[in-house]
């Protein structure tokens, strides 16, 4: 995979003509993938990335409402902002189709030039000693705003509670960028919701402000904070057919509704979904592969029954993300 040059291009302003370009047009701004240092009245910096998923589009929409409020306000805090995947945004794709995707090459040590470009701005950030980082990302499926943590420390926890009360403390998946971050400072990806939608860009928006005015971090949540930790991943047997329509054909049955269980607890001894033909058509996973299905699933006849009560995450009935990642997570409440 040698055969790509990436390119980290590094600017002192955002270009003026941010606010007329929409995230597929990025590269006519930023050819290559940027980090953009601004400097405020407060020199440590915030660290914002945008675009590290091609199609999620709400950091370039939140870096764009920043932008506007700039040109009336001085800027409280530094900043440094990454435009990550700028080849996936043009595509409108969460990476671009053989090549890694941009929230998973943050580990270091990797010998793509994806993962030698992470390490390059894992370094100017570690060096300018941030004072937190915030990966803006959206969705699919119906969940409510919230973010990923990946300690318990309480600045941590305060950053997360500034977004959402929801807190979901996982290391899963490896190797992604706010991860990373956590490193240096508190850090979070903010799960924004669904792509274009006008409200959940004010929310990000509305965090990377709140944090620029931030001055000290105070070492609890701000707001009432729910942690979770994560069981595992579901997963569908690829050969297993799937429906969300009760009475259609298929290995496995789920409601029609199943993404209205995001974040709401289900109660032991609850039914999750239908076997249609026997079989073990659904897995969970820890984030380190061990197989723990039987820790949270028994069959009762054709039901499949929760043994513990857990609260779904990231629940989702599209088939190809589905497919593609995980049909959700099963979280447990630790705080
Ligand atoms: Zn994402």
């Amino acid at each position: 995979m040698a055969d790509l040059e990436l390119r980290l291009d590094r600017l002192d302003h955002l270009p003026g003509a941010m606010a007329r370009t929409a995230a597929k047009d990025v590269r006519s701004l930023f050819p290559e993938s940027a980090l953009i240092t601004l400097e405020g009245r407060n020199k440590q910096p915030l660290f914002v990335s945008a675009l590290v998923h091609g199609n999620e589009t709400v950091g370039w929409e939140a870096l764009k409402k920043l932008q506007a409020w700039m040109a009336h306000h001085p800027l409280p805090r530094s900043l440094i902002i990454f435009i990550g995947n700028v080849r996936a945004a043009e595509l409108q794709t969460r990476m671009v189709p053989g090549r890694p995707d941009y929230n998973r090459i943050w580990l270091g040590g990797g010998n793509t030039p994806e993962h030698r470009l992470a390490d390059e701005v894992k370094q100017i950030v570690k060096a300018a000693n941030p004072f937190a980082a915030i990966d803006l990302h959206n969705n699919t499926g119906a969940n409510p705003l919230y973010a990923l943590v990946h300690t318990d420390d309480p600045a941590h926890l305060q950053l997360n509670s500034l977004f959402s009360p929801h807190a979901m403390l996982t290391h899963n998946p490896p190797g992604t960028c706010s991860e990373a971050m956590s490193a240096f400072c508190p850090a979070i990806t903010a799960e924004c919701g669904h792509s274009g939608v006008a409200a959940n860009e004010e929310a990000a928006f509305n965090l990377v402000l709140d944090v620029l005015h931030l001055d000290h971090w105070r070492g609890a949540p701000d707001r009432p904070l729910d942690v979770y930790t994560v069981q595992g991943r579901m997963l569908i047997s690829p050969d297993a057919a799937m429906t969300f329509e009760h009475g259609a054909p298929g290995d496995i049955e789920f409601p029609a509704s199943l993404e209205k269980w995001n974040f709401f607890e289900r109660p032991a001894g609850s039914t999750f979904a239908r076997l249609l033909n026997g079989g073990t058509p659904l897995r969970v996973e820890t984030e380190t592969g061990q197989d723990v299905t039987d820790i949270c699933f028994s069959r009762e006849g054709d039901r499949l029954v929760l043994k513990r009560d857990f609260t779904p995450s990231m629940l989702t009935v599209n088939e190809d993300a589905i497919r593609a990642d995980c049909l959700g997570y099963l979280m447990e409440r630790t705080g």
